[in-house]
């Protein structure tokens, strides 16, 4: 109070002799940053010591000799056999590398996200949008060096904003070593790990300090869904350890002043097809759970593919979906998973977001309507 009543009286006096205009000295020259915006951004990689990336690598070759990085908890060594993922040890498999533009506004900016799309996958989704790459293990066998090579490309060639890792969840110890590498290469931007969420805590541990944006699926609510739809039991309980780990990393999603994300978490949902119970029941943890500042992107474009729509196997009386979850009356129809075999409504996707913005969340992925960036 002592001090603000000094600062008043001088400026009292000041006012007083001065000229009503107001003079350099008196230029307010603090400002108060809008949220989330950060005036400058180097990659987390960058920064950890050489003590603690030697530490990282050798966890990585460890993790591999008994593979335990993700819920499938195979155990095995992976040099000299694969797990449920079917991909080694020494090589990943990779679909596609490319500066991609299907991608959120602030990961693609202008010239692309640069894109790895690995083959192989640890979720088995019947209604997987990227079936021909994730299940089919189409692609060329890469070192993590030669991996590296290629960002070095997408980062001097393509000129890209980042390089982000398509499911990546099976491949992380082989990720790590890629970017140690990389950042002895020059890598200068930062590293997205595009995750379905099936991810250990042991994995998000080894990539900590070396991810910049997390870029999670939260895909659906309930266990007897997962196992249906997934393939996977315990997917829900996962993806709430993995999203709150991730988050405890990197925090909420910021942005520099040219609208490019540099940091930070985004969480996806594909709403799906008489399922947004579970939409709704996913933003309502992320906002009470993780962080009601967290940014979403609620998706409205799933379509049927994969093994959805396909024709039955069998006769109908005796239907057992894979996965062991007898068919009910709803589902045992003539063409496979038949309740998901359509494009999402527009208001199954409306009801979502409603129950994102009652819940308290406010940062949503959405078209421009300035034809500039959402930050
Ligand atoms: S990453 Fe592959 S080998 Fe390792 S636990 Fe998962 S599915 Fe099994």
């Amino acid at each position: 109070m002592a001090l603000l009543s000094r600062m008043r009286s001088a400026l009292t006096a000041r006012s007083r002799w001065a000229p009503t205009r107001c003079t350099p000295s008196f230029r307010r020259t603090l400002y108060l940053a809008p949220p989330y915006l950060l005036d400058d951004y180097i990659p987390q990689y960058q920064l950890i010591s050489s003590i603690d990336a030697a530490k990282k690598r050798s966890l990585a070759y460890a993790h591999l000799r008994e593979c335990n990085l993700c819920p499938r908890l195979c155990g095995v060594n992976r040099y000299e056999k694969t797990g449920v993922c079917l991909i080694g040890a020494e090589t990943v498999k990779v679909n596609t590398i490319a500066p991609h533009f299907g991608e959120e506004p602030c990961f693609q900016g202008h010239n692309g996200s640069g894109s790895v799309f690995f083959s192989g996958c640890n979720l088995r989704c019947v209604f997987c949008q990227n079936h021909d790459i994730a299940h089919q293990r189409n692609g060329f066998d890469l070192t993590p060096e030669e991996l590296a090579e290629w960002y070095m490309k997408l980062q001097e060639t393509g000129r890209v904003h980042n390089i982000n890792l398509v499911t990546p969840e099976h491949v992380v110890p082989q990720v790590v070593l890629s970017i140690l590498h990389a950042r002895e290469l020059g890598l200068r931007i930062p590293i997205i790990y595009n995750t379905s969420s099936f991810d250990s805590l042991d994995s998000i541990e080894l990539l900590g300090g070396l991810v910049d944006i997390y870029l999670p699926d939260f895909k659906v609510w309930s266990d007897k869904t997962s196992k249906r739809l997934l393939k996977a039991d315990n997917y829900t309980a996962t993806a709430m350890e993995s999203i709150k780990a991730m988050h405890a990393q990197v925090g909420d999603l910021c942005f520099t002043a040219d609208g490019i994300a540099k940091k930070g978490v985004l969480v996806r949902h594909l709403v799906m097809p008489g399922m947004e119970d579970e939409g709704k029941e996913i933003v309502k943890w992320l906002a009470e759970n993780v962080s009601k500042d967290i940014m979403v992107h609620i998706m409205e474009q799933y379509f049927p593919r994969a093994h959805v729509g396909k024709p039955r196997r069998g006769k109908k009386s005796d239907v057992v979906e894979p996965g062991g979850v007898q068919a009910t009356s709803g589902t045992a129809k003539s063409v496979r998973y038949e309740d998901i075999n359509r494009p999402v409504d527009l208001d199954e996707a409306s009801a979502v977001r409603k129950a994102a913005e009652e819940a308290g969340l406010w940062r949503f992925v959405e078209a421009s309507r300035h034809g500039g960036f959402n930050i």
